[in-house]
């Protein structure tokens, strides 16, 4: 079983060994191990029962380290990690030989990211090699934003949780590529991309896929509860039988049982709503329902991140 601790150096001596730790991060819990020991990175897809198409992304505390590991970083890239690293934004850069392919399911890029959480960025800076962490939870199910999370899914599966609170930003890290002139959204998430447009200009949407493994970041399914997700606008969302859960954006629903809701955010606050989104989520699946109505929030700033889970955690239409 899983202890859960806030002690570095407890953490430090397993990833070290090629065990496997869960780090908290701003953005969800990460399922880490040595970026650079295969034998770490497969418990990694095992742990999680992930498909190896799915990448992984490296984390390390500064950009200097990030060159270590790719073979160029484009100016759009450096501007954009000067103003947003440590921080909920991924790059994918073209990869060196020292990263294994397991690590980036073949492809010739490899996703990094510099967290925003003091012990993993103080965990990180006393490692000789990067993590790679996806999110700690079984494949396609919520990601966790607290370390119970973590324990109810993979505590019997890893040694150790670094504790580090819940997590503020609360959904993934944004990704993004850069391919020719164009800076290309892989996946939308905990940084918006207002934010890199005011600073680098416009950038092109990638659309979501169902396998491509070109494009694996934009799996259609994930983050999905187990119980069946309907999505709505508020306008046409209505009471369901008894057995209805309901994720809501700032208000209840009339005519609806109160202890089967759960609101984002009563001041409508897209920051907060993302911090709350897979907490409640989870919660929701855990109460006596048979389904869960889940209401889509405004699709601006966040919002799109947002709106984005709630698509891919739903039922298709
Ligand atoms: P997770 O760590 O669970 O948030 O997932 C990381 C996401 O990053 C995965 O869904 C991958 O598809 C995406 N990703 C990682 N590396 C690459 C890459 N080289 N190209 C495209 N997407 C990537
Ligand atoms: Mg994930």
């Amino acid at each position: 079983m899983a202890v859960t601790g806030r002690d570095l150096s407890v953490a430090k001596e397993f990833l070290i060994k090629g065990e496997l730790v869960a780090i908290p991060t701003e953005t969800v819990y990460g399922l880490a191990g040595n970026a650079l020991n295969e034998k770490a990175v497969l418990s990694i897809f095992e742990v999680k029962n992930r498909p190896a198409f799915d990448p992984l992304i490296i984390h390390t505390d500064s950009i200097e380290k990030v060159a270590i590991y790719v073979s160029g970083i484009p100016e759009k890239a450096r501007v954009l990690a000067e103003k947003f690293w440590p921080g909920p934004l991924t790059m994918l850069l073209p990869k060196k030989d020292i990263v294994p392919d397991l690590v980036t399911s073949g492809l010739d890029t490899v996703a990094v990211r510099v967290p925003n959480h003091p012990l993993t960025l103080a965990l990180l800076a006393d490692l000789t090699f990067p993590l790679a962490a996806p999110s700690a939870n079984p494949f396609g199910y919520i990601s966790p934003t607290a370390p119970h999370h973590v324990d109810q899914q993979l505590g019997n599966r890893i040694p150790y949780i670094l504790d580090g609170g819940e997590c503020e930003v609360g959904i993934e890290s944004t990704i993004v590529g850069f391919e020719h002139d164009e800076t290309i959204v892989y996946r939308l998430g905990g940084l918006d991309i207002n934010e890199i447009e005011s600073l680098i200009g416009p950038v092109v949407l990638m659309p979501h896929s169902t396998s491509d493994p070109k494009a694996p970041g934009m799996l259609k399914s994930h983050y999905a509860p187990r119980k069946p997700l309907h999505l709505y606008r508020r306008d046409s969302m209505t009471p369901g039988d008894e057995t209805t859960g309901y994720l809501l954006f700032d208000r209840y629903l009339e005519g609806a049982d109160r202890q089967f809701q759960r609101l984002l955010s009563p001041t409508r606050d897209l920051k907060e709503a993302a911090h709350n989104l897979f907490a409640n989520l989870r919660e929701l699946d855990g109460l006596p329902v048979s389904e869960i109505k889940a209401e889509l929030v405004p699709s601006s700033g966040l919002g799109l991140a947002i709106n984005d889970r709630l698509q891919r955690a739903s039922v298709p239409a």
